[in-house]
C-alpha cells in the first residue's frame, strides 16, 4: 500500500539529482527538478479531505487512487504540476469541489490539467463506432498539452491494477480500451515501459483463454530460458572485464506476454514459440555510444551472429525514438539468443519515451507553446500536430479511422532529401508522398524522382535511409489521378482530390 512518504522519497531523490535524465535529444533539456514538497503536501490533504469516505470497490479508501497515480509519474520523472494534477485528478469529477478552488490554491497550470483530464474521463468504450471519437479526444488534450495524456497513462495503469473488484462487464469494457487506445498511443509517444504494462495487464481480462494457454504453455520455457541466460551473462561480464569494457548492467529480459501472444498469432510462427529467438533477451547497458559498438564487436567475436538479425537502431533509430543494437547469436551449446546493446539515456527513453525527455526549454524561462501559453512540443511530436489538423478537416469517422491506421499506427520509414533532413513517412510511401510532405508545389508539379541519384518512377516504393530529390515540371496542369492508387500518407491524398477538384 503507497502512502504519501513514498511519492516524497522519489521527489526528493529527483531533487537531489537536480536535473532530471540526460535527453536522447540534445535540443532538449531535462526541467530542473525543484519540486515544494510543501506543496505536495497540500494538494495530497486537499485530495485526501475531498475523497474523504470514498471506498473504492476494491475496498481501499479512494486517496489511495490518486496517490499512486502520481507516484507513476514522479517515477517518471514529470513536473510538479503534473504530480500535483496526478494527485487532484479525480477531484472534480467525484466531489463537491471544484475546479475553482483548485485553481485558487494550486493555479491555472495545474486547473487546466486537472480539467484536461476529467474531459478525457467521460470517454467511454463503446465499440468500434466510437473508437475514432475516443481518439480524436485524446489527440485534441495530447495537442493541448501532453501532459494530460501521461498522467492519464498513470491514472489508467493504476485503475488496470484494481480491475479485479470490478463487475465483470465493466473489466473487459476498460481492459480492451486500454489495448485498443492507450496502448498504441503510449507506443506512439515512445513509452516502451507503459505500453507493455497496460498490455500485460488488460490481456488476461480481455482474452482469458490465450492468456491461460500462453501461461501453461510458454511460461515454463521461459523460465528454463532465464536459467540459461543466466550462465551466458556471467560469460559476457568475464569477456567485458578482459577488455576493460564497463557495463552499467546487464540482464535477461523474458518478452512480455501480450507481445509474445501477438508474434505467436503471426503466419509465421503459426503458435510456435521455438521459433521465437527473443522469449528471453540479454540487455547489456553500457556507459556510451562507443561502447555499444565495442561491446557489440566483443559479443560476435564470441558468437556468430545469424545473418540478417543485426540491427543498428543507433544510427537509424525506430521512429518512435527507440534505439539499441541488437543481434541474435548462436550462443552457449548452439543455442539461438537475442542481446541488445544500448546506453542509460536510450534505455530510459525505451521506457518513458516522450515523458524521459519532459523538458523546459534550454534557456530555463517558462516555454511558450506554438500559439499559446504553456509548454512546447519537441519537434519529434509534430505529429501530433498534423493530427489534429487533418481531423479538423475529416468528418467522417470511418475516413478519419482510415487515415490514421495508415499514417499513425503504420510502421514508419526515414527517408532524407538531398539537404541530409530527415522525413519520416509511413512504409512504402512514394515520392509523390514525399513531394506533398515537402510542399504542396512540389507534390502537384512533380513530374519525376531521383532516389539514391537513380531515375526513378513516381509510384515506386521508398525504403529506409533513401535520399529523394524531386524533378518538378513547372508548365505541369496538376497531379495524376492515378497517384491515388499509389500513394500512402492522407495528406498527399487529399491535395491530390483537391488540386484535381479545381
Ligand atoms: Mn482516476
Amino acid at each position: 500500500m503507497p502512502t504519501l512518504n513514498d511519492l516524497l522519497k522519489i521527489l526528493e531523490q529527483n531533487n537531489k539529482k537536480g536535473t532530471n535524465r540526460v535527453p536522447i535529444f540534445p535540443a532538449f533539456r531535462r526541467h530542473k527538478a525543484d519540486y515544494d514538497l510543501i506543496l505536495i503536501r497540500l494538494a495530497y490533504d486537499f485530495a485526501e479531505q475531498a475523497h474523504k469516505g470514498q471506498i473504492r470497490k476494491s475496498g481501499e479508501s479512494y486517496i489511495e487512487h490518486p496517490l499512486a497515480t502520481a507516484i507513476t509519474l514522479a517515477q517518471m520523472g514529470l513536473d510538479q504540476d503534473s504530480i500535483i494534477a496526478g494527485l487532484l485528478h479525480d477531484v472534480p469529477e467525484d466531489t463537491s469541489s471544484s475546479l475553482v478552488e483548485i485553481e485558487k490554491n494550486f493555479g491555472p497550470e495545474v486547473a487546466k490539467l486537472v480539467s484536461g483530464i476529467t474531459k478525457l474521463g467521460m470517454i467511454k468504450y463503446r465499440g468500434l463506432e466510437k473508437y475514432a471519437e475516443n481518439l480524436r479526444r485524446m489527440f485534441v488534450a495530447m495537442a493541448q498539452d501532453i501532459r494530460i495524456i501521461l498522467i492519464k497513462m498513470a491514472d489508467r495503469l493504476h485503475n488496470l491494477k484494481t480491475l479485479k473488484a470490478l463487475p465483470e462487464e465493466k473489466q473487459k469494457r476498460i481492459a480492451r480500451e486500454s489495448l485498443e487506445i492507450y496502448a498504441p498511443i503510449a507506443n506512439r509517444l515512445g513509452m516502451g515501459g507503459v505500453k507493455g504494462e497496460l498490455e500485460d495487464l488488460a490481456f488476461p481480462y480481455v482474452y482469458p483463454e490465450k492468456y491461460a494457454w500462453l501461461k501453461k504453455e510458454i511460461l515454463p520455457a521461459i523460465e528454463l530460458k532465464m536459467e540459461y541466460v543466466k550462465k551466458v551473462i556471467e560469460v559476457i561480464k568475464k569477456e567485458l572485464a578482459k577488455e576493460n569494457l564497463k557495463v552499467i548492467s546487464i540482464h535477461g529480459r523474458a518478452k512480455r506476454l501480450y507481445s509474445l501472444y501477438q508474434k505467436l498469432q503471426k503466419p509465421h510462427y503459426n503458435g510456435d514459440a521455438s521459433k521465437i529467438y527473443d522469449l528471453v533477451a540479454i540487455r547489456i547497458i553500457v556507459p556510451t555510444v562507443a561502447d555499444c559498438y565495442q561491446t557489440l564487436g566483443l559479443i560476435h567475436r564470441l558468437w556468430k551472429p545469424l545473418p540478417g538479425r543485426i540491427k543498428d537502431y543507433i544510427a537509424q533509430p525506430k521512429p518512435n525514438g527507440y534505439q539499441s543494437l541488437h543481434s541474435t547469436v548462436f550462443c552457449l551449446d548452439g543455442k539461438i539468443v537475442e542481446i541488445q546493446i544500448r546506453t542509460l539515456e536510450m534505455h530510459e527513453q525505451a521506457e518513458y519515451g516522450i515523458a524521459a525527455h519532459w523538458h523546459y526549454k534550454e534557456s530555463g524561462r517558462q516555454p511558450k507553446k506554438i500559439g499559446e501559453k504553456g509548454y512546447m512540443l519537441p519537434k519529434k511530436m509534430q505529429w501530433v500536430e498534423d493530427l489534429v489538423n487533418w481531423q479538423k478537416e475529416i468528418h467522417d469517422n470511418k475516413q478519419y479511422l482510415d487515415s490514421l491506421t495508415l499514417d499513425f499506427f503504420h510502421n514508419r520509414i526515414f527517408v532524407f532529401t538531398p539537404k541530409g533532413d530527415v522525413i519520416d513517412l509511413p512504409e512504402e510511401a512514394t515520392p509523390v508522398d514525399f513531394a506533398y510532405h515537402v510542399h504542396t508545389w512540389i507534390g502537384n508539379h512533380c513530374a519525376g524522382a531521383k532516389i539514391n541519384g537513380q531515375m526513378a518512377g513516381c509510384d515506386d516504393r521508398l525504403k529506409n535511409g533513401d535520399v529523394i530529390e524531386i524533378i518538378t515540371e513547372k508548365n505541369k496542369k496538376g497531379p495524376n489521378r492515378d497517384w491515388l492508387k499509389s500513394v500512402k500518407t492522407q495528406a498527399a491524398r487529399a491535395k491530390i482530390k483537391s488540386a484535381a477538384a479545381k
